[in-house]
């Protein structure tokens, strides 16, 4: 390690140990993972204990929830008083809002967790000061297993809907990347001119990591062999936001000629579990306790695939118990040959999204369309459709009780519309279609975004 990165790891981690608890954290995480698994137990019950406690004491949505279910903090174990618990959808998050608030909220340095800047509806939870620590030391254990050390160069391919709507990210956001050595791409609109700058910028900079959206990687990693313009070897990637699938690993790793390191994580609860040397995407006991469930919301054993539902156990001040994510998978069974106990999911199934593309041929990122419905609470389900270049067409399954004025949903399809046309062109024409039901495809996963241009 060079004088330069070893000065800016040591500022690093004194900023880090003066402003919070991440550095503790951290050093627990590695810790654990030499524990055995009825040490991971016992330590899931304190947690998982600790959290219940709190919102029979403070949550006013799950006080009588708790209080129905039978579990008082003595008797049954935390685990089988949560499993009496509802699931937690994102309409109910949205709806609840007020009463998922804990009581003490005014003692906990506590902020909005925002959609970004220019995505339609504002920021429906709130996270605090402590699960945003757990966050960071989770993020430092990812480093220290793939063998990064914080002050090393590092490539972000991220989306930033700042930089899409000709914004400028703040001073203080450009320094702390400055600090830490990172240089920021746009993943969210790739035009072929952007992506041999992208590729021209790695190989100058030549980072030991490339932090990036599967589906930006993909398609960078595409372009590059497409177009004959090498990409200088990082020490590895990490890929996280959408499904990893063996194809996808093996493009990106003889593009690269570099390990990739699969990261599965949400807005809403951060990161969930992470790759270990030998590709075992271990869940992150200390911070989240996972469910598999089935379709009545029974818990599913491991291999049996069913909806991911995930329980936050570091955010206190809005927590999220049995927090249905969206994605489906299923754990699995028998021990990593890492020598790790933490368990491990076998696969994520969903967010299943293509890439779009203008008709002046730039990459639009496909999730960004999803962040437009996000904050929609009267929508159920969706897909969106990349008919032709300039034609996008949004099938929508609204909640039977939505409750949103016919009027407050126009003025949000509306909204969306003029979103879509910011990024796909304002000749594009966008379509709204209501339907029943939204069949998944042939191989039974919901695609969230479909483009039918083909020939790319
Ligand atoms: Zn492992």
């Amino acid at each position: 390690m060079n004088y330069t990165v070893k000065l800016r790891n040591r500022l690093w981690l004194f900023k880090l140990d003066r402003e919070g608890s991440a550095g503790r954290h951290f050093r627990e995480l590695a810790a654990a993972r030499e524990w055995d698994a009825a040490r991971l137990r016992a330590d899931r019950e304190e947690r998982l204990k600790g959290l219940l406690r709190h919102c029979l004491r403070h949550v006013p949505y799950y006080q009588p929830l708790l209080t129905t279910s039978g579990w008082n903090g003595c008797g049954n174990t935390a685990p089988a008083g949560l499993a009496a618990l509802p699931l937690l959808r994102k309409d109910i998050l949205k709806r609840q809002f007020d009463n998922l608030r804990s009581s003490d909220l005014a003692r906990r340095k506590w902020y909005l967790k925002t959609s970004g800047g220019s995505t339609g509806k504002p920021a429906v939870f709130i996270q605090d000061e402590y699960y945003q620590q757990w966050n960071r030391a989770l993020a430092m254990l990812q480093d220290h297993l793939t063998g990064y050390c914080p002050g090393e160069s590092k490539v972000v391919l991220w989306g930033s809907e700042r930089d899409l709507f000709q914004e400028r990210e703040n001073f203080r956001v450009r320094l702390g990347r400055r600090l830490r050595n990172e240089t920021w791409l746009n993943a969210y609109r790739m035009s072929p001119e952007a992506m041999a700058a992208y590729i021209r910028k790695i190989n100058r900079i030549r980072p030991k990591q490339i932090l990036a959206y599967v589906e930006s990687l993909v398609e960078l990693c595409r372009f590059s062999r497409r177009t004959g313009r090498p990409i200088r070897s990082p020490r590895n990637a990490v890929v996280t936001a959408g499904v990893l699938t063996p194809a996808a690993r093996d493009l990106m790793e003889e593009t690269l000629q570099a390990p990739v390191f699969n990261q599965y994580g949400s807005r809403e609860v951060g990161i969930i579990a992470k790759e270990c040397s030998q590709k075992g995407l271990h869940l992150n006991v200390l911070t989240h306790f996972v469910e598999i469930t089935g379709t009545g919301g029974e818990v599913l054993s491991p291999g049996e695939t069913g909806d991911i539902v995930v329980t936050l156990l570091t955010n206190y001040a809005m927590p999220l118990l049995r927090y249905r994510i969206g994605d489906r998978g299923s754990f699995a069974a028998g021990p990593c040959s890492c020598g790790c106990s933490w368990p491990r999911l076998a696969a994520v199934e969903g967010r299943v999204t293509d890439n779009f593309i203008t008709a002046g041929g730039t990459m639009i990122y496909g999730a960004l369309f999803r962040h437009f419905l996000f904050f929609q609470e009267w929508i159920k389900k969706y897909q969106i459709v990349q008919e032709d270049y300039l034609r996008i067409r949004y099938l929508i399954v609204p909640w039977d009780d939505g409750g949103v004025p016919s009027a407050a949903r126009q003025r949000d399809l509306e909204e969306i519309a003029g979103l879509t046309r910011r990024v796909m062109g304002v000749d594009c024409r966008v379509d709204f279609d209501f339907v029943e039901e939204i069949e998944p495809s042939p191989s039974g996963k919901h695609h969230y975004t479909i483009s039918r241009i083909g020939g790319r």
